[in-house]
């Protein structure tokens, strides 16, 4: 990778502003692709009408005068005849720097707002020098204060001319010959600076083709990598020492719960690595699951870890879990980060000896202090909240540990499976039997009487009652419903017979914990939260969830929420408040299947959303769109496992960059 002070003109100012933008050399430099274009066509402003954007060039005419204004603005006015012979007035704000430039007879272009009565251009912006003939595309970037978009396209085309021909192309020769694609030096050209649209599809389907034959070389190399592990653990434990705590549980495994259970000892008994997605629906009951397959792991003599992505659920987690193993020998602890330096010292103490055999955490159990003994099997709940970087470092602390990663994962399964293609995965059709659907409602804030009332049934029935807003508190530019308020309006409301509790994200762990378990032995009635119960949390005596706001959130978030409640043989209702985007919405109100409604949501949302910043940080794309490019997905996928499988001398080489690539990452 060349770095990016090589590029001419490249100071440690700029460099510091790119690496603002996530821009660390030339590579990261000329794949920031423009997130819009915008044509530039010569206006004709006896054609254009009052108050027309134009665009017109043409040469200065009269020198230009400048008018000082209040607190150091400045106005300027310039009289420019246009390229059509016609006598046009320029006048722009703040540029008192243009003034010298702008000499009698100079070629400018003039960007602005006609104003046809006055024949005046208010301009927005003055270029020096003639339009190029023709139609003209510009590219816009995103930028950064202090380093414009402008800025940013000129340092890119000084990249290209210095190390165009140096920058490897990822795409073997012989598919850039099957399919006819540009050269990478061409394309990257014609992307930054398009001379026609024809030119720029072209351009771009060739990067997008090239960005996930990389992606799909990759995972398609991990799964070959772990197709031929088969110096994983191969382990023994006593099925009857297996089968007495499976039939100590509360209930009876659902036949989906037995086919993935299967499959995940068969993994653990064989030679062969896990490298498995556990994949359920909310509520689909993957908990139990992890809890038999760690207990396997313990009786062959090996510690497991259970790394969950926030503390309530780390929390909850230990205590479902003990009580499930309550039964057993088996000794677990729970490692947060907001444990004191000497609590946290003594766990990692015993894990290191190995009078732990089970941790429960949060990413506390990845931090580089934290050494085990003999760590046998890692899972990860709630997956999609993990970076890929996270469950790399995790899987490096035991010798061979057997993973398994768990995720009510919002992707569309067709995806998923070509996404976590390098994965086997396990699926969790049907809930648990004897569950009734979540009935949902949508209700307008005009509707809030309604509401109580519902609340009011639930809580003389006596169960419980979650309540969610989008805030904690108020903020200066958005009117939103907020936890405090809500905390007020529920104490007026029901404080006198319930109680009422607020957890949210600026708690400390201890405070949250408190309210939680307050919450779980029902001396609270009624929790007032942030999205921070979404994943997890199990409270199966709650039977409501009044979600405020609820035009804020994705369907996603919405389900999981939703999957808060429903968890028992009660019936559970789920209220949505909101004014506005009801179409959306009411989605949620038609069905209760998570796959279907997060193929709405990709649908309605496109893949910003459920790649998104929270949910992954698994793939992000630069240029190419899993949802629009599915078919270039597909294809890539089938080319990257020929070319893995290539004896070709070239590719063999490029391979090894790929590959290498990935164990830099
Ligand atoms: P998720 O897949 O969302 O993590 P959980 O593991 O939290 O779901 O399970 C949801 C609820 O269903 C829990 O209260 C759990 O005890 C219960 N549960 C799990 N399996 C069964 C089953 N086979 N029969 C009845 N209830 C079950
Ligand atoms: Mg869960």
């Amino acid at each position: 990778m060349i770095s990016l002070d090589k590029v001419k003109g490249i100071g440690p100012r700029t460099n510091m502003l790119f690496g603002k933008l996530g821009i660390e050399n030339v590579d990261d430099l000329v794949s920031h692709y423009p997130f819009r274009y915008e044509k530039i066509v010569r206006s004709n402003l006896n054609e254009a009408e009052e108050l027309d954007k134009v665009i017109i060039d043409g040469k200065v005419d009269s020198a230009p005068i400048l008018i000082r204004l209040k607190g150091n603005l400045n106005k300027m006015n310039v009289r420019v005849v246009t390229s059509e012979g016609k006598v046009v007035g320029v006048s722009i704000f703040n540029r008192a720097f243009l003034k010298s430039s702008l000499t009698v007879g100079a070629n400018v272009t003039v960007f602005g707002k006609y104003e046809k009565s006055k024949n005046i251009i208010l301009a927005s912006e003055i270029r020096m020098g003639l339009l190029p003939k023709g139609v003209k595309i510009e590219s816009v970037y995103h930028g950064t204060s202090g380093l414009s978009s402008k800025n940013i396209g000129s340092f890119i085309n000084t990249a290209l001319m210095q190390y165009s021909s140096v920058i490897t192309d990822y795409i073997p020769k012989s598919y850039i010959e099957k399919y006819n694609f540009l050269n990478k030096k061409t394309a990257l050209n014609i992307v930054h600076n398009p001379s026609t649209m024809e030119k720029l599809k072209e351009a771009v389907i060739r990067l997008k083709y090239e960005e996930l034959f990389l992606f799909m070389t990759k995972i398609n190399y991990l799964k070959i990598k772990n197709q031929n592990m088969q110096n994983g653990i191969d382990r023994n434990y006593k099925e009857e020492d297996l089968n007495k705590l499976i039939k100590s549980l509360p209930f009876k495994l659902t036949q989906d719960q037995n086919k993935v259970l299967n499959e995940i000892l068969e993994d653990l008994k064989s030679k062969k690595r896990m490298n498995r997605l556990l994949q359920g629906d909310v509520g689909s009951g993957k908990t139990v699951i992890s809890v038999i397959a760690l207990y396997a792991n313990y009786l062959s003599g090996y510690q497991g870890a259970l790394m969950v992505p926030t503390e309530i659920l780390a929390h909850q987690h230990f205590e479902n879990i003990k009580e499930l193993l309550k039964d057993t020998n088996i000794k677990m602890e729970l490692l947060i980060g907001s444990l004191s330096k000497k609590e946290k010292d003594e766990i990692h103490e015993k894990l290191k000896s190995g009078e732990i055999n089970l941790v429960i955490g949060t990413h506390a159990l990845i931090q580089d202090d934290v050494e085990y003994k003999n760590l046998g099997l890692v899972i990860t709940d709630e997956q999609h909240r993990f970076g890929v970087m996270q469950r790399t470092v995790l899987k490096e602390k035991g010798i061979m540990p057997d993973v398994l990663y768990m995720s009510a994962t919002p992707i569309p399964r067709t995806y998923a499976l070509t996404i976590y293609g390098d994965m086997d995965i396990s699926v969790i059709e049907t809930l648990p039997n004897g569950r009734k659907p979540i009935e949902t409602y949508l209700k307008s804030n005009k509707e809030i009487k309604d509401v109580l009332h519902m609340m009011h049934e639930e809580l003389k029935a006596s169960h419980q009652i979650y309540v969610i807003a989008p805030l904690i508190e108020e903020s200066e530019n958005l009117d939103l419903t907020t936890v405090n308020e809500l905390k007020d309006k529920m104490e007026s409301v029901f404080g006198n017979s319930y109680n009422i509790g607020v957890v949210h994200g600026k708690l400390s762990g201890k405070d949250k914990d408190k309210i939680m378990n307050e919450f779980v032995k029902n001396n609270i009635q009624i929790l007032i939260s942030t999205t921070v119960i979404e994943v997890g949390v199990d409270v199966p005596n709650t039977t409501m969830i009044v979600i405020f706001d609820a035009n804020r959130f994705g369907l996603s978030t919405l389900h999981q929420l939703r999957g808060r409640v429903g968890r028992s043989d009660l019936k559970s209702k789920c209220i949505l408040i909101s004014d506005s985007d009801t179409k959306r919405l009411k989605v949620m109100t038609k069905t209760n299947d998570g796959f279907e409604i997060s193929e709405e949501d990709f649908k309605l949302r496109g893949h910003g959303d459920l790649f998104g910043t929270k949910q992954s940080g698994d793939m992000t794309f630069k240029i190419a769109n899993v949802k629009e490019d599915y078919k270039i997905l597909l294809q890539t996928k089938k080319d990257s496992m020929q070319f893995l499988e290539s004896t070709d001398k070239d590719d063999i080489k490029l391979r090894y960059e790929i590959i290498h690539n990935i164990t830099d990452a």
